[in-house]
């Protein structure tokens, strides 16, 4: 069931709709929706059951919550969207640029666990990503079957993993980078991420990366915009600007909805970001 005005959208033509299940509230992207065989959801904190700083649809078990908690979370989005619990490919993320490629039956079981990016061509693996500001990217071929999940945080972002994951595409699948839709999912904004000059400076890499950042009001600091930076890596490596789709929705502005770990600080919990191939 669509949501009819979700009061928070800044912007309903941005291409994307919350849908809901009971108490479980996800967010969804119409030009991945449309692709038929494809099944994904930028899922909100809403509808779990963990409790305190992890209300309440946590999927990480390494931030301090309850596992048992964790666990009956992921048997609700499992339920929800009907596809096995098993199926779900979670990752130790390590803000690093890793990518591991799911193939030849490995389902549910990549064959490296410690990565930031997850690529496959089957059938019925979940590629699974966990944030509270960083920024998930859906990535589905829409000639092929290829499909990627990626976590960029800013040393991610800083590294380009978005793009090594179109090339891994191309490079694995043979997917055409004009064939994918590219997906920004909710992410903390330009508007509350403030770095340091150091931090700045490990951005130079990104195409643009000047006009990346805007001075913040504290001297010495600047406002990055790591959706935007993932948008340039994402169309410097081929996709088309029509075919990058940024929610635009800011985790740390709207913490009673998303985890933020800016906007509400260690410990919280961490959304659940994924996509899969029928
Ligand atoms: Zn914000």
């Amino acid at each position: 069931m669509t949501i009819e005005t979700p009061f928070f959208i800044p912007d309903a033509s941005r291409g994307f709709r919350f849908s809901r299940q009971g108490e479980l509230l996800w967010l969804e992207s119409l030009a991945l929706a449309e692709q038929g065989d494809v099944v994904h959801a930028f899922c909100t904190r809403r509808g779990g059951v963990s409790a305190g700083p992890f209300h309440s649809l946590n999927f990480s078990v390494s931030v301090g919550d309850d596992a048992v908690c964790v666990e009956r979370n992921r048997k609700i989005v499992s339920a929800a969207f009907g596809i096995p619990a098993a199926h779900f490919v979670t990752l130790r993320q390590v803000h690093g640029d890793d990518i591991a490629v799911i193939e030849g039956g490995t389902l549910g079981n990549p064959p490296k666990r410690s990565c930031d990016g997850l690529l496959s061509v089957e059938s019925g693996s979940v590629l699974c990503i966990k944030t509270a500001d960083c920024v998930p990217v859906l990535l589905a071929d829409t000639r092929r079957r290829g499909i990627g999940a990626v976590h960029a945080g800013w040393k991610g972002t800083a590294r380009g993993i978005a793009g090594k994951a179109v090339r891994l595409m191309t490079a694995r699948f043979g997917t055409r980078p004009a064939d994918i839709i590219a997906v920004i999912g909710p992410a903390i904004g330009r508007c509350c991420y403030e770095v340091d000059e150091p931090v700045r400076q490990e951005m130079r890499d990104v195409p643009g990366w000047r006009e990346m950042c805007v001075p913040s009001v504290r001297e010495g600091r600047w406002m990055c915009d790591l959706p935007g930076a993932n948008r340039r890596q994402l169309a410097a490596a081929g996709v088309p600007e029509e075919h990058i789709h940024d929610a635009g929705l800011c985790t740390a502005c709207h913490r009673e909805v998303f985890f933020s770990h800016r906007g509400e600080g260690e410990p919280t919990g961490r959304q659940l970001n994924f996509i899969m191939r029928r």
